[in-house]
């Protein structure tokens, strides 16, 4: 039966890691995040086996359609940008508004959007960052962040998402978090993260800001005794105000594929290659 992979790094290691350049790319990493992304086909990489291939292609149909879907939800926000008033924005969600522009932390970045919807910022623009900023700023409530930490499940319409949530966010998290001990540290030191007092009998919590009003805490079991390490994710209990459940999980899907892409990147490679 047919495959979708999750995410790269469930390519990556689909592929030898010769990094040989038979494919074009310098490296596997690369042909890797080029499958994901759509811009290349797994069946380029003429080490791999037909049975491989056919097992995981994608189906470029679906991925253009989803594609499509988040540019389409990108461009409607981006439109009733236009009529918010940034003054009040500005105060019930703690941006900055200044000029023509309204700018918000995410992750110790600065995000901007102006008074014609147009976007800027100090990172690369992902609608997954985008779409959850532009919905923050339009409808959040901006309910004072409360300082008790429920699950997703527990957040209004968070049940029905969750078995998604599990799959795309916490899943691909633990795995990262059992390979590469660093996972942590870099979250505190690249994306302004604090190291908490350990929560739920955690070995390690980590609480960031991927929006100024909506922390998140990512709380890792390690292995023991014959127990698998886990992970799991808590959101402050008004981020179903603060925010919707689609941005919610949005957010939690984009921050989990780009600590993966992080990973592969700079570190995981590493752990692969000496093995
Ligand atoms: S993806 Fe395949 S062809 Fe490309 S570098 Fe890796 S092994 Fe070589």
């Amino acid at each position: 039966m047919k495959r979708k992979p999750e995410n790269a790094l469930e390519i990556f290691q689909l592929l030898e890691k010769s990094n040989c350049r038979k494919c074009g790319e310098k490296t596997c990493l690369a042909f890797a995040g080029a499958v994901f992304t759509g811009q290349r086909k797994l069946c380029e990489c003429p080490r791999l086996s037909r049975d491989v291939i056919e097992r995981y292609s994608l189906e470029p149909d679906d991925r253009n359609i989803f594609e499509q879907d988040r540019e389409k939800s990108l461009k409607n926000l981006q439109s009733e940008v236009v009529h918010l008033d940034f003054a009040q924005a500005a105060e019930r969600t703690g941006a900055q508004f200044s000029g023509d522009k309204l700018t918000l932390k995410i992750l110790g970045k600065d995000f901007s959007v102006n008074t014609k919807g147009e976007l800027f910022a100090d990172i690369h623009i992902n609608p997954w960052v985008a779409i959850p900023f532009l919905n923050y700023i339009l409808h959040g409530q901006g309910l004072p962040v409360s300082g008790r930490w429920v699950s997703f499940r527990e957040l209004k319409k968070g049940r029905e998402w969750y078995p998604l949530f599990r799959k795309r966010c916490e899943e691909p998290l633990k795995r990262l978090a059992d390979i590469h001990t660093d996972l942590f540290d870099d979250m505190v030191h690249i994306f302004s993260g604090r190291q908490v007092d350990q929560q739920f009998q955690s070995d390690i919590s980590v609480v960031l800001h991927p929006l100024p009003k909506v922390p998140i805490m990512i709380c890792y079991w390690s292995p023991e005794e014959g127990l698998g390490s886990s992970l799991n994710i808590f959101f402050d209990e008004t981020a179903d105000r603060n925010l919707d459940i689609g941005s919610i999980f949005t957010l939690g899907t984009g921050l989990a594929q780009m600590f993966t892409n992080i990973v592969l990147r700079h570190g995981f490679t590493k752990t692969i290659s000496s093995e």
